[in-house]
């Protein structure tokens, strides 16, 4: 039977034969096994593919260019050939690019789960990390805080794998989760630039330089830069991770008011003073940080 998207196709495809596909001769991906029984689905999809034993629906473009192209993004696999390339050539780039496709549309997917569970809805009750820890909002109208907006409690006596760590927002119950954010960002900011001035004023002695200003970013995944007369650039999303973290990406900058690359010598300099940055390392790139 045809489905109606076999149909759809046919509307853009001359009715053709396909002609069977010889067997892969690579044994499948235990990755495959896991992702056969739904497959990827691009929303716009209006082609698709059988990929080891993963169904690919994917979105087909012509487009003024000579080769074939492929784009996996969030939503999926995109191709764009030039008009004058026939769909079986497609088809046969499309089998030869396989592997790479299923890899890239697995590890696309696992990313946007991990964003996706990383999500908070900002409201009384929402956590967000803090220093590794989970810190809980509680909507505190009768608090202005009022040059603060915001104040932190720990609760040394809360069991253990329980959230000991309050941040009282002084919002009314009713206040847009929008609110609430700004709340909470502008407080993770002050404490970014009192922790980072702190780590900076601990490490800079240690490496013999001196840091002459810091600023915040917020700029996606750059955690931090230096520029040779002293000025430092540091992501205020790092409050998120435990302090042996924010310390690794501090003496990391601060490394680089002496050594300007990451050559050997560069390296050395950073474990003079954070021996075990390669795992430090490592989980800045491994853990998601909540979308902000
Ligand atoms: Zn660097």
């Amino acid at each position: 039977m045809r489905s109606p998207f076999q149909l759809l196709l046919d509307l853009f495809d001359e009715p053709k034969p396909v002609p069977p596909l010889p067997p892969d001769p690579r044994p499948a991906l235990a990755l495959d096994d896991a992702v056969a029984p739904q497959g990827f689905r691009h929303p716009q999809a209006n082609r698709e593919a059988v990929l080891g034993k993963v169904l690919v629906g994917y979105h087909f473009r012509r487009v003024k260019r000579r080769t074939i192209g492929f784009v996996v993004g969030p939503e999926g696999l995109t191709v764009s050939a030039p008009r004058w390339v026939p769909l079986a050539e497609v088809d046969d780039a499309v089998k030869k690019k396989s592997r790479w496709i299923t890899n890239k549309l697995s590890q696309a997917r696992e990313r946007g789960e991990r964003i996706e569970a990383a999500r908070i809805e900002w409201r009384d009750g929402a956590s967000f990390p803090f220093l590794g820890e989970d810190v809980i909002v509680v909507l505190d109208p009768r608090h202005a805080f009022s040059e603060a907006g915001a104040m932190l409690n720990t609760d040394a006596q809360a069991l253990p794998g329980v959230p000991r760590c309050t941040l009282h927002v002084g919002l009314p119950h009713t206040a847009q989760p929008q609110q609430v954010r700004d709340v909470v960002q502008a407080w993770l900011m002050r404490q970014a630039r009192r922790i980072f001035t702190e780590r900076l004023d601990h490490f800079a002695p240690q490496l013999g330089v001196r840091w002459t200003r810091l600023s915040l970013s917020s700029a996606g995944t750059l955690w931090g830069t230096a520029q040779r007369n002293g000025a430092i650039r540091l992501n205020w999303r790092l409050v998120h991770f435990r302090m042996a973290v924010i310390d690794y990406v501090v003496a990391h900058e601060l490394s680089h008011l002496r050594v300007m690359d990451h050559s050997p010598r560069f390296w050395e300099t950073v474990a003079t003073v954070v021996p075990d940055y390669e795992h430090l390392r490592g989980q800045l790139k491994d853990e998601p940080l909540p979308p902000w």
